[in-house]
């Protein structure tokens, strides 16, 4: 039987709920506010390899495989730009708050704020939220003014204004 990709993610959030209150083995990838859990590394790892399995040319550009030294690439190919926990400091102490960078966006998408600015965020944080920001009539844009291309530079690092 063939999934669909809704099947899939629904399959992707079990897996995340199931370990929210599950204890956690904690890692730093960098400073001690930058944070990676199994869950985070097994479910992102779940999702490339189920979507390897059903779009064999796709290519994936995941939060913990670049962290784990893989290159983030722009390529013609359909990319898929995965985040498995946004927000992994919350998932971590069980909190809900908001302290995502795309829970943000959102909120301006709403309508629920004018705009947001966060600086020194990765394409990962971002490229769900700039689409629904941009389906909702906003606009992203770099701190020079310029609207945001998330798939314009190599480095996968930005600075957002919305
Ligand atoms: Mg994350």
């Amino acid at each position: 039987m063939k999934l669909c990709v809704y099947q899939y993610l629904f399959s992707f959030l079990q897996e995340v709920k199931e370990a929210f209150f599950k204890e956690k083995t904690v890692e730093l990838k960098g400073s001690f506010a930058d944070l990676v859990t199994e869950t985070d590394q097994r479910v992102e790892k779940l999702i490339i390899d189920s979507f390897k399995e059903k779009y064999p040319t796709h290519k994936f550009i995941g939060e913990e495989s670049v962290a784990d030294g893989h290159k983030c690439e722009w390529t013609d190919d359909p990319t898929w730009i995965i985040d498995p926990i946004d927000g992994t400091s919350n998932f971590v102490h069980s909190v809900r708050a908001l302290g995502s960078a795309a829970v943000d966006m959102c909120m301006v998408a709403l309508g629920a704020g004018e705009a947001y600015v966060e600086y020194g965020i990765h394409v990962w944080d971002i490229a769900a939220a700039a689409l629904i920001i941009t389906e909702a009539g906003g606009i992203v844009m770099d701190p020079s003014g310029i609207v945001l291309n998330v798939v314009s530079t190599n480095n996968n690092t930005h600075h957002i204004c919305l």
